[in-house]
């Protein structure tokens, strides 16, 4: 699905695109306050909300003034945009977290170099990159990907199935499961987001009480630039924030995001 004209213009005039590190300085902070206020709204420590800024389609130029601004570690959805930026930048102190979907004939790319991996939704990606990384000697935080909305159109797993799938994780010993990550319904309607997002509290909560080893922190990726307020103010303890701080993307969503 297209974005109207419109719609195109709002994001556009909405998330001006940064170039200067006071730009970047100036986004990161206002994106800061709001998700402070949210977590203040719903009682919470803003301090237990970290900021992963998603730098994806931004060209590299760009991406190198955010890390001079301070930015160190930075989330992309594409392993091959990823690990191109990665060679590019080899010289600043920065870590990549890929947080899209991601093919078996893949893992061995995020195993050598990604700091976390947040799309995790299958065993046999889990068997991919465990063979890898115990390859490499190295160990990964990886985040547990629920598909929330009953979309078709979203990767994750479905809620039924993720406390079998924790319960298989230790077998990977490289895999250091830290939580859980989804993504909300693309829609207005800031009650059907919200609920995404409880689901994915409750689920956590439950193999916190089922099996409280499986799942590390219990963390929860939740929350982008169009609703990650709301996310804050359901528990999220990790928000994944593109637009708001880099500007706005030319591509729809739906490129990320394909049907099937
Ligand atoms: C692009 C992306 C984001 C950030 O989206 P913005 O609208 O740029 O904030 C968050 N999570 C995932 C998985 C993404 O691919």
């Amino acid at each position: 699905m297209s974005k109207s004209v419109e719609e195109e213009e709002s994001a556009s005039a909405r998330y001006p695109t940064a170039t200067t590190v006071r730009d970047f300085h100036a986004n990161v902070a206002a994106v800061r306050a709001r998700i402070a206020a949210a977590a203040e709204r719903a009682g919470r420590d803003a301090a237990s909300v970290r900021l992963l800024p998603v730098s994806k389609t931004v060209p590299t130029d760009r991406v190198r003034v955010a890390i001079e601004a301070g930015l160190r570690v930075l989330g992309e959805n594409k392993v091959q945009e990823a690990v191109r930026k990665h060679r590019e930048t080899g010289d600043l102190d920065v870590s990549w977290a890929i947080i899209g979907h991601l093919q078996t004939n893949k893992a061995r790319d995020v195993a050598a170099f990604a700091h976390e991996f947040q799309a995790l939704d299958r065993l046999r990606v889990a068997e991919a990159l465990d063979r890898r990384l115990q390859a490499a000697g190295r160990s990964l935080d990886v985040f547990v990907q629920v598909n929330t909305s009953a979309e078709d159109s979203k990767f994750g797993m479905p809620p039924e199935e993720l406390s079998a799938f924790l319960k298989v994780m230790p077998v990977y010993s490289s895999l250091r499961v830290r939580g859980l990550m989804t993504l909300a319904i693309l829609t207005p309607d800031e009650a059907r987001v919200r609920g995404c997002f409880r689901v994915l509290r409750e689920l956590r909560d439950r193999a916190r009480a089922d099996a409280p080893d499986l799942i590390g922190d219990g963390e929860l990726s939740m929350g982008m630039s169009g609703d990650y307020e709301i996310a804050v103010e359901e528990g999220a303890t990790c928000v994944r924030v593109g637009q708001a701080i880099f500007g706005a993307r030319a591509l729809p969503d739906s490129y990320y995001w394909p049907e099937g």
